[in-house]
């Protein structure tokens, strides 16, 4: 039965696809919808076994696709995750190795440049900051849809996302202009990443369990996608791959979300190819592991383009034979790894290899799992199986010098900007970043193992503070730095709390041991400096911010700061300088045009006060105090008609709920 469900399968398929390049000509164009669903563990898709979950318009592409039962990431990150996934490539070759800090190569290539050489249009729509167009991932996109705002906050706010409902929304109003042309679309949908809060109605549908209700949210999101496809006859023409970044913790290990284990509750991903030809369209499932790194190759494949673009440095494999339903010669193994312990806590990166049913993990404690008799990895076999897990630690090694570049692994972390820092801050990341320092595989550094609960304190005083729950987030992070004093990240937060809620003599005191333990932390000077603004200690927090200037010239929030000092010290010429720096470096905050717009006013320069209050309305047309500053400087130059108007804009906006 098998057998012949295969054969009539890649028969159908081979028909729509057609047999050589020729008669794939004469099949048509094919066109390309790529979605990425962050966070997304497959056992909590319907499609995938669970039942506490309703997902109809996943399941409907499944039954119209290939579903691959085993596929995973090399890296449970989601910006180095999806570098793998756009260039079919590990880590250590594309070089992007963590969140933050790297940015994809302008030399690698991209999915989305081989396809545009292949004559297609290339759009893509990412619904989190960590994606943005900064780290290199829109390499040859026509479009790429990031427009992250970003208004200095104080505090945690989560600003630094979209819902997928405006992903969508987006994606589908590139895809209405760029329809008849051969095209790819990338959408990242980021919502079952924490914190899961859904929208109405799948808050109350899944109140118990709220990572679900955003996974049935995403599904809804998913379906809009496949209706706008059939509606417009592009679905049979078109081929969709849906797969997960990663998956999420959940608990298991003692790890809640993802990012500081690599085990397979956050290496694991749903994966489904909707393949493009006629329907009706059969389901089947793949059984064989599959990696992220395949998705490349297998698209190149089916699309026909293969060998039509530079495909040299990929290092997937193209599955179509499997998809097909024949077997794939050679046994898989995949690698994988994570230094986010490393980079952010000093403590051991991690590495792994899979091969067949066992997996080791290179870790100062090392591991090896049966991942088929036990795919929770709760029984570690290193210290009876000591001759596999040699061999597979040899594997390990030459697995990594076989896929590093060559001339040494790629990636070495630069300072992140502060901006991005606080956007990060803003998505729950701790977002310390060491600047230019390479992996090392040091096994005398501390054990992730053995730091999971520090970990986890952490993140959560981290995200009490976010939720504004301060008295937690104090126990918390109090507890965090008394258990491990040389935490740099655990005293930056717990300072950071104690600056909100105004206790700032304990702030002072976190962020100078912070900055004891690491005297260039710009990040912890620049709070200091802003624990001494809170405290009218004006003489130091200059000086604080002169010594982060010194380090870094181009620190928005450094400028910001320092010009607010000059306007509390009456010094507006410097204050009308520093916020003119600091608008030069931030082209998007509508609050520094309307602080420079006001110093103006003040200084009698009208025309100057006009132009930076128009500039600050157009950026954010909400913003209130920008109408009200144009229609002062209106009234003063005696221009009673946009007076008028701009008098009408304030009413309205001051009626608005705000
Ligand atoms: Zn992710």
């Amino acid at each position: 039965m098998w057998i012949r469900l295969a054969v009539v399968t890649a028969l159908c398929a081979l028909a729509a696809l057609g047999g050589n390049p020729a008669q794939r000509e004469k099949a048509g164009v094919r066109n390309l919808v790529l979605i990425t669903i962050d966070t997304l563990r497959p056992d909590h898709l319907e499609c995938y076994g669970y039942k506490l979950v309703r997902t109809p318009r996943i399941n409907s592409l499944a039954a119209d696709g290939i579903l691959a039962e085993r596929a995973y990431t090399p890296i449970p990150l989601t910006l180095p995750s999806h570098a793998s996934i756009l260039t079919g490539t590990y880590p250590m070759f594309h070089g992007v190795r963590d969140f933050t800090g790297f940015t994809l190569s302008k030399d690698r290539a991209t999915l989305a440049a081989m396809l545009k050489s292949a004559g297609y249009r290339t759009g893509a729509v990412v619904g989190s900051a960590v994606l943005e167009a900064r780290w290199g991932l829109n390499q040859g996109f026509d479009s790429y849809y990031d427009n992250f705002s970003f208004t200095l906050d104080r505090d945690w706010q989560p600003i630094a996302e979209r819902r997928g409902d405006v992903v969508v929304r987006e994606g589908l109003n590139w895809l209405e202009k760029h329809k008849t042309n051969p095209f790819f679309l990338w959408l990242h949908l980021f919502d079952p990443h924490d914190p899961y809060e859904p929208p109405q109605p799948y808050d109350r549908q899944y109140r118990e369990r709220p990572y679900d209700g955003e996974i049935a949210y995403t599904d809804e999101n998913v379906g809009k996608v496949i209706d706008y496809l059939k509606s417009n006859k592009l679905y049979d023409n078109c081929m969709i791959v849906l797969l997960g970044d990663h998956g999420e913790g959940l608990g298991e290990h003692g790890e809640k979300h993802h990012g500081f284990f690599i085990y397979d509750s956050t290496l694991r991903i749903p994966l489904i190819f909707k393949l493009p030809g006629p329907g009706p369209h059969e389901s089947r499932r793949l059984s064989q592991p599959v990696l992220t790194i395949d998705v490349l190759p297998t698209i190149l494949q089916v699309l026909g383009v293969a060998d039509r673009v530079r495909t040299a440095e990929i290092q997937g494999k193209g599955i179509y034979a499997a998809l097909m339903g024949r077997p794939m010669p050679g046994e898989a193994t995949s690698y994988a790894e994570l230094f986010l312990p490393y980079y952010h806590f000093d403590w051991s990166p991690l590495l792994s290899i899979r091969r067949g049913r066992y997996k080791f993990i290179d870790a100062p404690r090392a591991e090896l799992y049966d991942t088929e008799a036990d795919p929770g990895e709760t029984q570690n076999l290193y210290a009876r199986k000591g001759a596999l897990a040699g061999q597979l630690k040899d594997l390990l090694r030459q697995t990594s010098s076989r896929y590093s570049p060559r001339g040494g692994a790629a990636g070495m972390p630069k300072e992140i900007d502060p901006v991005t820092l606080e956007k990060l801050q803003s998505l729950g990341y701790l977002a310390l970043s060491k600047g230019g320092s390479s992996p090392p595989l040091d096994r005398s550094l501390p054990d992730p193992k053995d730091k999971i609960e520090i970990y986890e304190l952490i993140r959560h005083g981290t995200k009490a503070a976010q939720q504004k729950d301060f008295d937690r987030a104090v126990r918390d992070l109090t507890a965090a730095v008394s258990r491990e004093p040389g935490s740099l990240i655990a005293h930056f937060q717990l300072g950071n709390v104690f600056r909100v809620v105004g206790a700032l003599d304990k702030a002072e005191r976190e962020f100078q041991k912070a900055l004891e333990l690491r005297p260039d932390y710009t990040a912890a000077l620049r709070r200091l400096a802003e624990t001494y603004l809170a405290g009218r200690r004006y003489g130091e927090a200059e000086t604080v911010l002169r010594k982060v200037l010194a380090h870094s010239p181009n620190d928005f929030p450094a400028w910001f700061n320092l010009g607010g000092l000059y306007v509390t010290e009456d010094r507006w010429d410097e204050a009308l300088a520093a916020f003119q720096k600091a608008q030069a470096l931030n082209s998007r905050d509508a609050k520094v045009p309307l602080i420079v717009g006001r110093i103006l006013l003040r200084k009698g320069d009208l025309q100057g006060a006009l132009e930076a209050a128009l500039q600050a309305a157009k950026m954010d047309p909400n913003l209130l105090e920008a109408h009200l500053t144009a229609l002062e400087v209106y009234r003063k130059l005696g221009r009673a008609e946009e007076a008028e108007k701009e008098a009408e804009t304030v009413e309205k906006l001051k009626s608005k709920p705000q």
